[in-house]
Formats: structure tokens, C-alpha cells, sequence
């Protein structure tokens, strides 16, 4: 889903920005003419999922109005790792990888324990391998070695996972074009820096519209057939984050329009939020500071991702389970229980010298010298001393450590079954690298049935008003499991088929 860093440059920023402010600039008596047609469509969020909703009604006929709060499309795109997955693709074929949409449905619950949405889940696998192919299609590749089982999550059993080279980016390079040519044509309008603030509805309940704010602080509003709500979840919004999966937002890495607007729009006028429940941390955050959220200072490599030679520890000092565990969606279970998410890495000098890269896109010697700065960063040359420094319980700590290098020098069986034990912890120096459990979606989102009509708690649908991407929550697509792709495939498929789906009057 992430790590391997890829930025959006400059240069790519002004020329994509650039490009559409030029289509969406308009003055006043412009944006008062807008606001006097019916239109067919009108998407709230020209991210992810917003972009290929728009692009099929338009490429149908139908007259789309984009409403996008940031000065740029593109949303999570710009930031995502843009790792998706399909059976059937012709990325597959090419290697003569046979897969099935049955094998992609069973590989998805068996990863995440039958917890995603089963009707959503059964239409993602059965349309993302189209998905995939018609963003082939249009440009889109990929890195030569994909697709591949598995990225920093549990593996598929066949490789259907792969990232282009630019990761989001190769996709909204993908996207982009296709706005922009029915932009031309006139199917497309696009109101930038414009926020959905509110949704108008007719005496009988049904959604006809949108209120909207522009950045002078304007307010309008737009009247259409059918309302797409695609402005992301609220992975940037702590309030809202803590409120609806009862855990703090701990590290700012989402998109910061993630603001949750959509959510809020949809329960408004009737929908119902689910899902806060199914929150699991990801491993290996290193915060860059105490407060909540921080920024991100740097990721350690999970189990899938190398071997590990360190030990984990929880704040007392005790480990807590099997560090090479096949499933790092077990392990990010079991740090869900431990005390604020919180693990450390406890390893040696001999260790730190030998091991693979620990940490994402850093050699392993810049550890040492983080340990004299950064404050998640210990060393000593004592155990004792280096669990105070780090808040970690002295006597435990020491004895986690005796019995983890007496089974090891006695030939014993680790204590959590652990397999892969090259060296003790015995050198001085000794370090602790502060981790911290994490997430960068929100599981929480509007309840939607398998039309993406936003439903009531009875499951009635809000009559013109749907919802894709993550304002449908992650958990609903990936259950409470990161399962590979399950953010970006159901977003693109679910707004492909329902762009698709819309019939003209
Ligand atoms: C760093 C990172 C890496 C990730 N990597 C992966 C990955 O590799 N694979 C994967 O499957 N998932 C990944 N995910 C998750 C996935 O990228 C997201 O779930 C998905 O892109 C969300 O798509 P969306 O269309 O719902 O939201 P977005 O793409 O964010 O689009 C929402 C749009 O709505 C706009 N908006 C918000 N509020 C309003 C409003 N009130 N009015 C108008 N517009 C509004 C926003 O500006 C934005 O443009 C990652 C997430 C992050 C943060």
C-alpha cells in the first residue's frame, strides 16, 4: 500500500494544476450560468474514485460538474502508492499467470478473515481485472517484475498485485487526459477549490443538489440528477478520525483534504456510518514527534518485507509475539492490544551491523546516528539504561532478553515459536527504535448497498445520492485487514461501474 517513497515533483504539480484551473476558472456570471443548468452528474471529490465515475458518464453523453475542494485533481493519487489488484489482467497473461475472480474473492477473505463487505467484495473481483485492463489500455504499465503476490501486506496466493512506476501518479496520468478531453467536448465542467458544504434535497427526501462554497467564501447551488459523493475518508480529520474508530489518528500521511465532508453530507440526509470498529494499526511507525498526529519521520520493513533479527517489545518491556510470523496481519492484530499501539525494536551492535536495511530508504548506520536526536531513537551500552531512556520497564526488558539468548545459546525453542534467530543480544552498544501502530485510511464510512446507493440503517436507499472510494470506508472493501489494493481498485471499479451505470434521461 506504501513505503517505497515517490513524490510529486514541482514541476508536475504546476503543470497538472496549471492545466486545470485554465478549464476551471470562471469568473462570477460563469459559475451563476453553471449553477442555472440541471446537470446529470455532479461529483463531490475528483480523486480516486471521482475521476473514472466522471469520465463514463461523460464519455456517455452526460453532463458531469466535478466539484473538487483543492486547487487540483488527483486527490490520494498524488500521495497513494497506487498498488491495485485484478484476476484475469493482461499483466497476467503476458506471464502466463492463470488467476480467477473466485480465486481473488477467496484470497481477499482468507486474508482479512471474511470481514469486508461480501456483496462488495464479490462485484471488486469480478470487475477489477476490467478495470486494470482498460487503464492498460489507455497508458497505464508497470514495474517489469509485477505483478506480483505480495507488497508489505500478507501474500495473495497468485500474482495479481502490481504498481506502476510513479505509483498514484501512474494512474491519474492515466485519468487525467481522458478528463481533459471530455472537458473539451464540453461533457465535463470542473469547479475547483469549490467544497460541497451542504446537500439540497426535494420535499420528499430525495437528493437534488448540492450546496457548495468557493473560496472567497461564496456559497452556490448546483442542481442535478444523480449525486456522487467521492470526497475520500477522514483520515486527516482527528476529531473525526478518533470519534468514529475510537483510536487516535497517530501519524498525518493522508491526503489533507481528507476531512470527512462526505460522510458528514451523506448522514445528514439520512445514510448511517459503519465500520470504525474494524481499525487495525499497520507496523512500524516512526513518528517524527510525541503529539498526535505527527508526521511521519521513517517506516521499519515488516516481516514480509525482511527477516527480522531484532526483538519487539511492548512498553513493558515484555515481548509479545513471534517476530516472524507468516502473517503480518496477525502481528498488527496483536499490536492492536498492546498498550497505545506502541512496539519497539530492541537490537544489539553485532545486529546492526550484519541485518538487512531495517528501515525504508535508510542505511542501516544512519540508526546510529538518529540515536543521538531523534527521540525515538535510543542507545546505551546498558539494557538497564536503555529501557529507561526509552520508557521501557528495566527489569523486564533485562529479562526478556536473558531468556530470549538462553533459549537461543541453549538450543531451545523461542518462547513465541520464533524461527529465525541469527544472532543474540549481547553487544554493546544496545538500541530501541520507538514504533508505533498506525494508519493512513479510514475504516469508518457511509453504508451503501450494491448499487453504491447510500442506504438508511433499514437498507432503503436515499433516492439520486451514492457513494464510492473511501468515503464508503476502507474496512467495507478490506475488512479489518489491509488487504493488497483494496483502497485504490474498489475506488477506480466502483466509480468505472457506476459512471457506466447512470442512464441518460
Ligand atoms: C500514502 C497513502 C498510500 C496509499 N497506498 C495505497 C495503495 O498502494 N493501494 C491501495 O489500494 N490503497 C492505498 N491507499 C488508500 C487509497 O489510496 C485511498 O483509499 C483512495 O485513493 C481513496 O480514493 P477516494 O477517491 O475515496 O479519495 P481521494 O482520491 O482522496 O479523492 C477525494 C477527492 O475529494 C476532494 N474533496 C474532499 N472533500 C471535498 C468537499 N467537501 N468538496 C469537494 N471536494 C472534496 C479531495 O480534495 C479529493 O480530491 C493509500 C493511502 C495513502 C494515504
Amino acid at each position: 500500500m506504501f513505503y517505497e517513497k515517490i513524490k510529486l515533483t514541482k514541476r508536475e504539480f504546476l503543470i497538472n494544476s496549471g492545466k486545470l484551473l485554465a478549464l476551471s476558472s470562471f469568473p462570477l456570471s460563469t459559475r451563476l450560468a453553471l449553477g442555472n443548468q440541471h446537470w446529470d452528474v455532479i461529483v463531490i471529490g475528483g480523486g480516486t474514485a471521482g475521476l473514472p465515475a466522471a469520465i463514463f458518464a461523460a464519455q456517455r453523453g452526460l453532463k458531469v460538474l466535478i466539484i473538487e475542494k483543492a486547487p487540483i485533481i488527483g486527490g490520494t493519487l498524488f500521495l497513494s502508492t497506487g498498488q491495485i489488484a485484478g484476476a484475469g489482467t493482461i499483466f497476467q497473461q503476458r506471464k502466463g499467470i492463470k488467476d480467477s475472480p473466485d480465486q481473488h474473492y477467496d484470497d481477499i477473505m482468507r486474508i482479512n478473515h471474511n470481514t469486508s463487505d461480501p456483496a462488495l467484495t464479490r462485484i471488486l473481483v469480478d470487475h477489477a481485472g476490467t478495470t486494470i485492463n482498460w487503464l492498460e489500455r489507455n497508458g497505464y504499465s508497470i514495474f517489469n517484475h509485477h505483478p506480483v503476490k505480495k507488497i508489505a501486506h500478507d501474500p495473495f496466493k497468485v500474482a495479481r498485485y502490481q504498481q506502476g512506476p510513479m505509483g498514484g501518479i501512474s494512474i491519474l496520468n492515466v485519468l487525467r487526459p481522458m478528463v481533459e478531453q471530455e472537458t473539451k467536448k464540453g461533457n465535463i465542467t470542473i469547479l475547483l477549490e469549490t467544497s460541497a458544504i451542504d446537500l439540497m434535497q426535494s420535499s420528499n427526501g430525495d437528493v437534488n443538489g448540492v450546496v457548495v462554497e468557493n473560496k472567497e467564501g461564496k456559497t452556490m447551488e448546483y442542481k442535478g440528477r444523480k449525486i456522487i459523493l467521492a470526497s475520500g475518508g477522514c483520515a486527516s480529520n482527528p476529531q473525526l478520525y478518533e470519534e468514529l474508530h475510537n483510536v487516535p489518528l497517530y501519524c498525518q500521511i493522508a491526503y489533507p483534504q481528507s476531512q470527512g465532508m462526505g460522510l458528514l453530507l451523506g448522514q445528514s440526509v439520512g445514510g448511517y456510518l459503519r465500520g470504525g470498529e474494524k481499525y487495525s494499526p499497520l507496523y512500524g511507525m516512526i513518528l517524527a514527534d510525541e503529539k498526535y498526529p505527527s508526521p511521519m519521520f521513517a517506516i521499519v520493513k515488516n516481516s514480509i518485507e525482511r527477516l527480522p533479527w531484532e526483538i519487539l517489545v511492548n512498553s513493558e518491556g515484555n515481548r509479545f509475539v513471534q517476530e516472524d510470523h507468516e502473517s503480518i496481519d496477525h502481528m498488527e492484530h496483536v499490536i492492536k492490544e498492546q498498550p497505545g499501539h506502541r512496539h519497539w525494536a530492541i537490537l544489539d551492535q553485532n545486529m546492526l551491523g550484519q541485518m538487512p536495511q531495517l528501515i525504508y530508504n535508510w542505511p542501516n548506520e544512519r540508526i546510529v546516528n538518529e540515536s543521538e536526536k531523534q527521540k525515538m531513537f535510543k542507545k546505551h551500552d546498558s539494557i538497564r539504561e536503555l529501557a529507561i531512556k526509552s520508557g521501557l520497564h528495566p527489569l523486564n526488558l533485562e529479562s526478556t532478553i536473558r531468556e530470549y539468548n538462553d533459549n537461543l545459546n541453549d538450543n531451545n525453542s523461542d518462547t513465541f515459536g520464533r524461527q529465525h534467530r541469527p544472532l543474540p543480544i549481547k553487544q554493546p552498544p544496545f538500541y530501541s527504535i520507538r514504533m508505533q501502530g498506525w494508519s493512513l485510511v479510514s475504516f469508518a464510512g457511509l453504508g451503501i448497498n450494491e448499487n453504491f446507493e447510500v442506504i438508511k440503517p433499514g437498507g432503503e436507499p436515499i433516492k439520486n445520492l451514492y457513494a464510492i472510494g473511501e468515503v464508503i470506508g476502507f474496512g467495507a472493501t478490506s475488512g479489518n485487514s489491509y488487504v493488497n489494493g483494496m483502497g485504490v481498485t474498489p475506488a477506480i471499479t466502483y466509480g468505472k461501474l457506476l459512471g457506466e451505470s447512470i442512464k441518460p434521461f
